[in-house]
């Protein structure tokens, strides 16, 4: 019963059946979860673990769908400026390519790395990551690229790209004649995408996933 289980010392029980709060470091009772179902800390209140149904499935949709909308949010048109005569459509691809003729091949290095390798590389992380619990084999490459892939995370900058994105229409709007581009709109949905997909792939849920599947591995 798992009431039981609650009133036993905390030393007396496995170690798989206690959990710590990342925040404060609380240690517990791992709790049961049914789908959909989340549990959090009873002294600071953080997320503890959070029970997704159909992840996998989910969060594969998901990561496609953001690898289908990378190539159009990189290299369409973000905006076109028509400016004394002159036009010019913008891309994620050909800001890189203005900052580096321009002299600017540091800034131009980062650009390219924080919004176009970081997140593709994040995103194959991800893809690779939910093959591998898919088809139950290549445990270890999971292992490793999930954990990668969390070291990506504060690299790859969308949302700051995003942000220049909007200051610098909202600047040039009364200086020239602008139009938005397809490439925007693909930018914010892969930007969504990629959130909704972070959502999804509960960390609790994947690393139990890749370790089931250790365990199964081990007993054979
Ligand atoms: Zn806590």
């Amino acid at each position: 019963m798992p009431e039981q289980a609650e009133q036993r010392p905390l030393a007396d029980l496995p170690l798989h059946d206690l959990i710590a709060c990342h925040e404060c470091d609380l240690l517990m009772h791992h709790p049961q979860l049914g789908e959909e179902q989340k549990a959090c800390c009873p002294r600071c209140g953080y997320e503890l673990v959070v029970h997704r149904s159909h992840m996998e499935r989910r969060a594969l949709a998901l990561v496609l769908t953001a690898l289908l909308l990378f190539v159009p949010a990189n290299f369409l048109p973000i905006m076109s400026l028509n400016l004394l005569g002159q036009n010019a459509h913008d891309t994620v691809w050909t800001g890189v390519v203005g900052l580096y003729n321009s002299g600017m091949e540091g800034v131009a290095f980062l650009v390219f790395l924080c919004s176009m390798v970081i997140p593709l590389v994040k995103l194959l992380c991800q893809l690779v990551v939910l093959l591998c619990i898919r088809t139950r084999r290549a445990r270890g490459m999971g292992v490793m690229l999930y954990r990668l892939y969390h070291h990506l995370r504060e690299w790859g900058m969308l949302e700051v790209y995003l942000m220049g994105i909007l200051v610098s229409i909202v600047k040039l709007i009364e200086l020239a004649e602008l139009h938005l581009g397809v490439g925007l709109a693909c930018f914010i949905a892969l930007l969504l995408a990629q959130i909704w997909l972070e959502v999804t792939m509960s960390p609790h849920q994947v690393w139990d996933a890749l370790d089931a599947e250790g365990s199964a591995h081990a007993s054979h």
